[in-house]
C-alpha cells in the first residue's frame, strides 16, 4: 500500500490568555511512502515525527492538507478504519495476560465478512494428511516431549503446531488418538475411518439442506452461488493468526509466559506481533527501540527489518537515532522544526546533505564543521587552499563539513593541515583526534586505515570528494563549488 502525505500540517493552538502561543508541530510535509518500503522519521526531539506519524495514523487530523492510502483520501477516516498496525515505544502490553492473549487482543472482536465454507471438512483432511504422512515424526514428538519424566502434553502439543504448522485444537486432538500409546496402525486407521464418516455425514446434511460444496469447501446455494456472511473470527481461526505471527517474530516459545518474564527485546516483539496480527496494510512504529538497551536495540532493529521485509507491509518508523534509521529505512525524511527538510536513501542523503543541520544530523563520529571562505580563486580553511573552484567568485564565508572518514594523510602535498593529539588504534580503523584553530564544536576526529602511520602533532591531508560539503555561512545551505 502506497501513502501520500500532500502538503500536510498541524497546528495546535496556543492560550492567548496564558500567553502560550500556537504550535506548528508539522509543516506542509510532502512525502511518498512507496508501497512494502520502510521509511524513517527523522529528527531531534520535537521536530514533529510523532505528530506526522499520529496523523497518519488517524489519531490526529492534519489542519492542512492530505494523507492517501493508496487510491482513498484517508484524510478524515479514524484509525480502526485505516487498517494501521501501531507500536509505541512503551510496548504497552496487558502485564495480567498471558503473551498469547495480548497478541490474540486485536482479534477478539474482529467481524470479518467471508464466504460461508466447511472448514470442519477441511479440518478433518488436514488430520487425516497428517496421520497417513507423518504418524512416525508425530510419535517421536510426543515421545521427546516430557515433563519430570513423564510425557507432557502441552509441550508436545506446542511442538506439534511449531512443526506442522497447526492450530492448538488440531495437535491437541492428535495427541488425545494415543498413536504413541500403542497399535499405532490401528489407531491410525480408526481415526481415518472416524474422520471420513464424519465428512461423509456433513456432506449428507448438506445435501439434504439444500446446499453443496465447491473445491474450496464454500457452500453453494441452489443456484450454485457462495454465500456471504458476516461473523466473528472461531477460536481455531483466531489461534491460527496468532501462531502465524508468533512464528513470523519468533515468539511462538514464550506464547504461555506473562509479559514481565520476557527480556524487554522480547516484549517489544510481542508489541509487533500483536500490531501485525490482523494483516494491517501499514505498520507505524513510534521509538520502538527506545527503552531497549545498546544491544538488544541492534538486534531488534535487524528483526524489525526482518519481518518487515517478509511480510512486505509499508512501515514508518519514527526516531531520533540517525544510526538506527540508517541502518534499516529504505528511504529517511529528515525533520526540523516541524519540516521535511530532506528525503531519500539513507546513503543518498549522507553523502549529499542539503544544509549544514542535515550534514551535522547523520554520521558517527559527526561531521568535522571548520569556518571557511570562497574568494576568485578556491575555497580556503584559514590560508590553506583545499580546492580549487571557478563556479563562485565572489568572497563567501562558508561552513566546511568533511566527514571523519573524508581525509588522506599526505605530509608531501597535502591540503590542510590538522594537529594530530591523540591517536586510538581500533581493530582496522585509526581514529585521530586533531585541533585546528578554525574548526566550530568539539574536537576533529578523522578514521584512517590503522596501518597508516601517523605521528602527534602537525600532519598535512587531502580530502576525498563527496565525503567534504560547503555551506553558506548565513543560511547553512549547500554551496555547490
Ligand atoms: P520527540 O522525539 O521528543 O517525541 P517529536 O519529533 O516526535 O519529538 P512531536 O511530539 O511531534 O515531536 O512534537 C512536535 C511539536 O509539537 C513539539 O514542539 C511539541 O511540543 C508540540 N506538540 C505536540 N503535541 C502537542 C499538543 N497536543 N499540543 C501542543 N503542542 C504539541
Amino acid at each position: 500500500m502506497e501513502i501520500k502525505l500532500k502538503h500536510i500540517t498541524k497546528a495546535f493552538p496556543g492560550d492567548p490568555k496564558k500567553n502560550i502561543p500556537d504550535t506548528i508541530a508539522v509543516k506542509d510535509v510532502s512525502v511518498i511512502i512507496k508501497d512494502g518500503e520502510l521509511l524513517g522519521l527523522l529528527g531531534p526531539s520535537g521536530c514533529g515525527k510523532s505528530t506526522t506519524l499520529y496523523m497518519v495514523s488517524g489519531l490526529k487530523t492534519p489542519t492542512e492538507g492530505e494523507i492517501w492510502f493508496g487510491n482513498e483520501n484517508v484524510t478524515h477516516l479514524s484509525p480502526e478504519k485505516r487498517g494501521i498496525g501501531l507500536v509505541f515505544q512503551n510496548y504497552a502490553l496487558y502485564p495480567h495476560m498471558s503473551v498469547y492473549n495480548n497478541v490474540k487482543y486485536p482479534l477478539s472482536n474482529l467481524k470479518i465478512i467471508t464466504t460461508k465454507k466447511e472448514n470442519s471438512i477441511l479440518y478433518n483432511n488436514k488430520i487425516i494428511e497428517l496421520l497417513k504422512n507423518h504418524a512416525d515424526e508425530i510419535v517421536e514428538i510426543i515421545l521427546s516431549s516430557s515433563y519430570k519424566n513423564r510425557i507432557s502434553k502441552d509441550e508436545s502439543v506446542r511442538k506439534l503446531v511449531y512443526r506442522f504448522h497447526i492450530v492448538t485444537s488440531m495437535a491437541t486432538k492428535l495427541f488425545n488418538m494415543g498413536i504413541h500409546l500403542k497399535n499405532k496402525d490401528e489407531v491410525i486407521l480408526f481415526n481415518i475411518k472416524k474422520l471420513e464418516q464424519s465428512n461423509q455425514k456433513i456432506l449428507n446434511r448438506l445435501n439434504k439442506l439444500g446446499f453443496k460444496l465447491n473445491d474450496n469447501f464454500e457452500w453453494l446455494d441452489k443456484e450454485g452461488q457462495t454465500i456471504k456472511i458476516k461473523r466473528k473470527l472461531t477460536k481455531d481461526e483466531i489461534d491460527d493468526l496468532v501462531q502465524d505471527v508468533a512464528r513470523l517474530v519468533q515468539i511462538d516459545e514464550y506464547l504461555a509466559r506473562r509479559p514481565n518474564e520476557l527480556s524487554g527485546g522480547q516484549q517489544q516483539r510481542v508489541a509487533i506481533a500483536r500490531a501485525l496480527v490482523k494483516k494491517p496494510k501499514v505498520l507505524l512504529l513510534d521509538e520502538p527501540l527506545s527503552n531497549l538497551d545498546a544491544r538488544l536495540r541492534i538486534q531488534t532493529r535487524e528483526e524489525i527489518k526482518r519481518i518487515q521485509k517478509a511480510t512486505g507491509i509499508t512501515t514508518i518508523f519514527v526516531t531520533h537515532d540517525q544510526e538506527e534509521a540508517m541502518s534499516i529505512c529504505d528511504e529517511i525524511v529528515v525533520m526540523k522544526d516541524g519540516v521535511a527538510i530532506q528525503v531519500g536513501k539513507p546513503q543518498e542523503v549522507y553523502n549529499n546533505p542539503i544544509n549544514l543541520f542535515v550534514a551535522k544530523f547523520l554520521g558517527t563520529p559527526v561531521v568535522n564543521v571548520f569556518k571557511g571562505n570562497i574568494n576568485d580563486n578556491g575555497l580556503f580553511i584559514g590560508e590553506e587552499k583545499i580546492l580549487n573552484s571557478k563556479k563562485i567568485n565572489v568572497f563567501k564565508d562558508t561552513y566546511v563539513a568533511i566527514r571523519p572518514e573524508g581525509f588522506k594523510l599526505n605530509n608531501t602535498y597535502g591540503v590542510l593541515t590538522l594537529d594530530v593529539k591523540e591517536i586510538i588504534t581500533m581493530g582496522k580503523d585509526k581514529t585521530l583526534i586533531c585541533e585546528h584553530p578554525l574548526k566550530i564544536e568539539g574536537s576533529i576526529k578523522v578514521i584512517i586505515d590503522s596501518d597508516i602511520d601517523v605521528k602527534i602533532g602537525p600532519n598535512k591531508f587531502d580530502l576525498k570528494e563527496n565525503k567534504f560539503y560547503v555551506f553558506d555561512k548565513d543560511r547553512e545551505s549547500r554551496l555547490e563549488i
